[in-house]
């Protein structure tokens, strides 16, 4: 197949037919079993709502297209009407790029013309994109793909302790203490020089990272108080993954001024995301132009897959089922650690989780690239064997399945993951 993949990891993948559920079939007919919903984005699974299906053939058929530039269509109204609804507080000006590096372009942009100031303040361990501006507030190694000689992001630690630890320190004081330094960077940077911090809601592909109970409430009163915008990147969180409906409302309190979304808010049937702010903040670019834009944005028919898409998870309480398969997802990630030593540690939150592989030396995973690469790709083979698909990114093993997985598969495919760890046990010494 000629095809532009590069990589030799990327060899060897399956061909994609079709899905069925939660199923990924590929062309030899083997069933897979999809463990992180794709990208952690296809949340609804392949079998799409006929409300899907019906209004995204409609708007295809009466108005496929038209240029933000040039009007407004009945279902932009519509979504955003709905948006705002269902965002909490004042966060209502909305702009509907198509992916989640875009919107989080349009969210820098957005924070830099309100506020007169340049700097981005962004957590090492997180994603926020592939486009220039979201690559460089990207704070894991994919940044260095762009050059990482952008000025204007600066880099905080996040405050969960993931290989390192403040010996016995309770959750308070470990908040305290993320908070101190926190503090110490602003305050080292300067505020006048801020524009906004950048956090995503809960770090997705660096690892399932919930910052401790409070420091979201400080980071919110620390913005106030040196008037410095607060983003939540929700684009792999939201609309649901976390057991609530945005990252952010697991903290209590928490109304950040800017929000971006994307993946679920289609569950990935078709491109589409969100930059969506506070009233104060949209009604600024009522006198000047906001200067963000694209041919695709606000895409009729991506609109429409969104609106009964976001519709359909509020009709059948997809959320509430996520909350209620959550102790599952919880308990089930403990047994297999208890199980297997090459687990070093698990995470979870909702519909969300991940284990974090180590070598039986008892090293920082994060310094051994080389030891873990390889055995996760003989792990990546049982993974296969035993029919799942998804995310291997080491030393992490996501679980994300799409939210409407019953408690039966995914007892199943906990037993699938039991199977393949054996494999990543053995090749990594223990
Ligand atoms: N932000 C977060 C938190 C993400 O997880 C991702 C994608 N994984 C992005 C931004 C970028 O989104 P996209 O790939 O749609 O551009």
């Amino acid at each position: 197949m000629l095809t532009w993949a590069p990589g030799k990891a990327r060899h060897n993948t399956p061909i994609i037919t079709h899905g069925e559920g939660v199923y990924l079939y590929d062309d030899k007919g083997t069933k897979f079993l999809d463990w992180t919903s794709q990208a952690v984005c296809s949340n609804i699974g392949y079998d799409l709502p006929e409300a899907v299906i019906e209004a995204t053939t409609k708007q295809m058929s009466t108005l496929p297209f038209v240029y933000g530039g040039l009007g407004i269509s009945e279902v932009r109204a519509r979504l955003s009407k709905l948006m705002t609804e269902l965002l909490p507080g004042d966060l209502q000006g909305m702009v509907f790029p198509s992916c989640g590096s875009e919107a989080n372009e349009a969210a820098i942009m957005m924070a830099r013309r309100y506020t007169g100031k340049y700097k981005v303040i962004n957590w090492y361990r997180s994603y926020h994109g592939g486009t220039s501006n979201s690559q460089q507030a990207t704070g894991d190694f994919r940044r260095w793909f762009g050059g990482d000689h952008v000025p204007g992001f600066v880099k905080a630690f996040h405050p969960f302790p993931l290989f390192w630890d403040l010996a016995g320190a309770t959750e308070e004081e470990r908040t305290q203490h993320a908070l101190n330094m926190l503090e110490e960077q602003i305050l080292n940077e300067g505020p006048d020089s801020i524009a906004m911090v950048q956090f995503e809601s809960v770090i997705g592909g660096g690892g399932v990272l919930v910052p401790p109970k409070g420091y979201m409430q400080g980071v919110r009163a620390m913005c106030d108080k040196y008037d410095i915008l607060m983003h939540c990147d929700e684009v792999m969180v939201g609309f649901g993954r976390t057991g609530e409906l945005f990252g952010f409302q697991n903290y209590e309190g928490v109304i950040p001024d800017i929000v971006t979304a994307a993946k679920g808010v289609t569950s990935a049937a078709l491109p589409l995301s969100m930059t969506a702010c506070r009233k104060h903040i949209m009604e600024a670019f009522e006198e000047k132009p906001l200067g963000w834009g694209s041919t695709y944005a606000s895409h009729p028919v991506a609109m429409a897959c969104a609106y009964e898409n976001i519709k359909y998870l509020i009709k059948n309480d997809v959320i509430g089922h996520v909350q209620r398969l959550a102790p599952t997802l919880e308990s089930e990630m403990r047994r297999l650690t208890e199980n297997h030593p090459s687990i070093k540690q698990y995470r979870s939150i909702g519909m969300f989780g991940c284990f974090d592989a180590h070598l039986p030396d008892g090293s920082n995973p994060q310094l051994q690239h080389t030891a873990i690469d390889k055995a996760f790709v003989e792990y990546k083979k049982a993974y296969t064997a035993n029919g799942l698909i998804g995310l291997l990114r080491p030393p992490h093993m996501h679980v994300a399945p799409p939210l409407v997985i019953s408690e039966e598969e995914l007892l199943d495919g906990f037993d699938r993951q039991d199977k393949a760890l054996y494999a990543l046990d053995d090749a990594l010494g223990f």
